[in-house]
């Protein structure tokens, strides 16, 4: 280590393979000093001009700016901002043709300066020794500064190294044939330059600091030298002029006798490398508080009548440069923008200078001359030993044909700085620099398809893993749920074992408690079990509630239906005597046929008292209704009586005794016709109330007292009768047939029987016009004129009956 600093220090040189010595042309611009341009119509600003992604747009179109403005934010991903070149109103935010030799649009924000340059509040660093290790980087990074060599690399990020770093080197090795920008700057701020190299020794602290330039830049080397003789730590060293000896691998192997490893970079040597024009831009951004806005750009060539270096904004297009340079295009004029061994043919001059725009080129045809048609490769190997990477020009571009992208890998393709070495030597004028660009190109497409794919297969094997894990989570349930159902099939045996049980000692209270603690047993085993042994005590309660509301339904009914019963005149009847209730139906239906039948057969009497009974009388009515009512009752008396009388001679007369039994059936026969007769008389019974009909209905009142006074004559009659009948088989039967004899008895008791329940039916007839039953009378009150009818009608046929029964009654005595 020591040798070599010393190696270093004694100003030796460790020159690199192959290289190059083109003509120079640095004489066109370096003798006069970095002019300023005026200031352009508009600024072209892209957000990328470095490697790394774009920063978060801060501004809108419309919007005034300041020179020196923040137009992006620094985001992640090496992104540095980019600042407003000048003030002015932004008058467009689109994608604008790019500083590539695609000149493919990026988006870029257009600024139409309002010729003030009025600056942005500024905030310089006089003393950035005090400023921390980040802050320091802050500043850098705020400042926008990316590597103004040609690759474009963030600074910050090479500020901001955690690698030990043990040679600082400043790249001052310009050694494109044209270009002289790090010249003259180094010529004409030769101390900013130190300075800026000084900042970055602070954040980095390396073991030397060497300054490597080229042995063609003398000025440049005085100045550099001067300027940082009071840093011991840093040395200026000269190298030969050698093309691509700027290129940075290739100067750290002269500054420092070590290689880049392959697909390496110079940190992991120790070694870190600047350009001239970044620590310049560093010096200005912490002593300055200016952003990175300016650079200085060549404008050289045969075309350009005052080729110079200039203070060029960024943004500025390239034909303001030339313009303002005395640009005189030729017939199939190129504008290269950088040298002409690594530079490229713009496709148009309305693109905008850009951080790593260094030079501006417009030759001539005779001093650039265009490339005549590729020939066939002669091997004769010249590309390989110009080749300062040491690789195999002629195979890479072979493989490039035939895009076998591996093979390039495999020769090292990325290794290739793009210097031009080879195609410039090539006798065959094959273009060999751009073959490979496109091969690397191609190859960095696919590098970035497989990483997609990679992701894409990295998730498509997470989500299968995924996928697979819970399947075997499932199987691993499903397996496992078997030896828990087997449990609770034990438990649903013992359940419904402890059940039958219950259920066979219906009544043992021991089986009952076993029962119960079964049944909590089985509760307490989880819900699957409960639900197996379901708890049915709700439900029987519900239906023991139904039950009693169904009982007490059918007892409301039946004392409705006893009610309904016990509002007629059968009061005297017994409330639960069905057979009473039946026969009170059946003697209802009897007295309401009879009635149908007189009127049918007496139309003529009833409609006697049609004439004689006023229509609107409703007390007439209301007579009539309680005497078919209380008829209704003495047709039940007499009903009861009938079958007594009709079965005694059926199962007691004998039946050789024809007398006794003729008699008997003239009694039964007469008895009922006495019923029929009586029946048919209720209407007239009815009538009682009529007794207080009103005044002056006289006529019906007087028809309805004729009728029951008829009525009582005619049982009256019948009375007497039932004696003789019942006599007459008792003088022609024979003495000792005793038993004709006493059926004849029971037939004349029973008659007498059904007589007297006939008067004890007709007697109550003054207590229904009570106030008791006038409820009920009130309720039956006919309401139309047809009842009225159909009761004057039954008082007729009553009456008429009662008639006809007299007359019977007379015959028969
Ligand atoms: S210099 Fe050109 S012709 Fe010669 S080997 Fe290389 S590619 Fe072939
Ligand atoms: S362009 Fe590439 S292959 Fe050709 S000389 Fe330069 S480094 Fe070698």
């Amino acid at each position: 280590m020591d040798k070599l600093l010393e190696q270093i220090k004694k100003g030796v040189v460790w020159p690199f393979s192959g290289g190059i010595h083109p003509p120079q042309q640095k004489s066109l611009s370096n003798s006069a000093s970095i002019t300023r341009l005026p200031l352009p119509d508009k600024l072209v600003v892209a957000l990328k001009q470095h490697i790394g992604a774009n920063g978060k747009l801060l501004v809108e179109k419309g919007q005034h700016v300041l020179k020196g403005q923040a137009l992006t934010a620094p985001t992640a991903n090496w992104s540095v901002p980019v600042h407003a070149p000048s003030s002015g109103i932004i008058t467009d935010i689109a994608p604008q043709p790019s500083a590539h030799p695609s000149a493919l649009p990026e988006l870029s924000v257009v600024i139409e300066p309002d010729g003030k340059d009025e600056w942005v509040a500024l905030n310089p660093i006089n003393n950035p020794t005090t400023l921390s290790h980040d802050e320091l980087v802050n500043i850098i990074h705020q400042a926008g500064i990316s590597g103004m060599g040609g690759a474009g690399f963030p600074t910050y990020i090479k500020a901001d190294t955690k690698q030990p770093i043990e040679f600082l080197i400043v790249n001052a090795v310009e050694c494109e044939p044209y270009i002289t920008a790090d010249d003259t700057l180094m010529r004409e701020h030769a101390i900013e330059v130190i300075q800026g190299l000084e900042l970055m020794q602070q954040l980095l602290n390396p073991t030397l600091c060497i300054v490597g330039i080229e042995d063609n830049k003398p000025e440049a080397i005085i100045a550099m030298s001067k300027a940082a003789e009071h840093n011991e730590k840093i040395i200026v060293q000269t190298v030969p002029t050698i093309y691509p000896s700027g290129g940075e691998k290739q100067l750290i192997k002269l500054l420092t006798n070590r290689e880049v490893p392959s697909a390496g970079i110079p940190a992991d040597i120790g070694v870190l490398v600047h350009n001239t024009g970044t620590l310049f831009a560093v010096q200005q951004a912490v002593y300055e508080g200016k952003p990175l806005i300016e650079r200085v750009v060549t404008v050289t060539g045969n075309t350009i009548h005052k080729p110079g270096n200039v203070w060029a904004l960024l943004g500025t297009e390239i034909k303001h440069l030339l313009d303002c340079q005395g640009f005189s295009p030729v017939p199939q004029q190129r504008v290269v923008m950088g040298g002409p061994m690594m530079g490229f043919t713009l496709p148009t001059v309305r693109i905008g200078v850009v951080k790593t725009t260094n030079c501006i080129l417009a030759p001539d045809h005779k001093e650039l001359a265009e490339p005549g048609p590729e020939k066939a490769c002669i091997r004769c190997s010249a590309c390989a030993d110009a080749c300062p990477a040491s690789l195999l020009p002629q195979q890479l571009q072979w493989f490039a044909k035939s895009k076998e992208y591996d093979k390039l890998q495999e020769h090292n393709l990325f290794d290739c700085i793009e210097c031009g070495a080879c195609a410039y030597v090539c006798p065959s004028e094959i273009p060999l620099v751009q073959y490979y660009r496109v091969a690397k190109m191609e190859i960095k497409e696919q590098q970035a398809d497989k990483i997609k794919a990679d992701r894409a297969k990295e998730r498509f094997d997470a989500r299968k893993e995924r996928l697979d894990r819970e399947q075997e989570e499932r199987q691993n349930r499903h397996k496992r749920k078997p030896a828990a159902k087997s449990a609770d099939e034990k438990q649903k045996v013992a359940d419904a074992l402890a059940r039958v049980k219950s259920k066979s000692d219906n009544g043992d209270e021991k089986s009952a408690v076993a029962a119960a603690i079964a049944r909590a047993k089985a509760k307490k085993l989880g819900d699957q079990s409960a639900e197996l042994e379901p708890d049915n005590s709700e439900v029987a309660k519900e239906r023991a509630l139904r039950k009693e509301q169904a009982r007490k339904y059918k007892d409301q009914k039946s004392q409705t239906d006893e009610s309904a019963v016990s509002e007629t005149p059968q009061s005297d009847a017994p409330v639960d005597d069905k057979k009473a209730a039946v026969a009170a139906a059946i003697a209802r239906a009897k007295a309401k046929k009879a009635a149908q039948a007189n009127e049918a057969t007496e139309p003529a009497e009833s409609e006697v008292p049609q004439t004689d009974t006023p229509v609107d009388d409703k007390k007439a009515a209301v007579a009539a209704a309680i005497a078919r009512a209380k008829a209704k009752k003495a047709a039940k008396a007499l009903e009861d009586a009938e079958p007594t009388v009709s079965e005694a001679p059926q199962t007691d007369a004998p039946v050789d005794d024809k007398k006794a039994a003729v008699a008997a059936a003239i009694a039964r026969a007469k008895a009922k016709k006495a019923a029929k007769a009586l029946e048919d008389a209720e209407p007239v019974v009815s009538e009682t109330p009529q007794s207080e009909a009103p005044v002056d209905d006289k006529k019906a009142a007087v028809a309805a007292a004729i009728a029951r006074a008829k009525a009582k004559k005619a049982a009256k009659a019948l009375e007497n009768a039932e004696p003789a009948i019942s006599e007459a088989p008792q003088t022609d039967a024979p003495v000792d047939d005793k038993k004709a004899a006493v059926a004849a008895a029971i037939a004349r008791a029973k008659a007498k029987k059904a007589a007297k329940a006939l008067q004890d039916a007709e007697t109550p007839s003054a207590p229904d016009n009570t106030d008791n039953s006038s409820s009920s009378i009130d309720a039956n009150v006919p309401k139309s004129s047809d009842d009225k009818k159909k009761a004057a009608v039954a008082a007729a046929i009553a009456r008429a009956k009662a008639k006809k029964l007299q007359k019977e009654g007379n015959d028969q005595s």
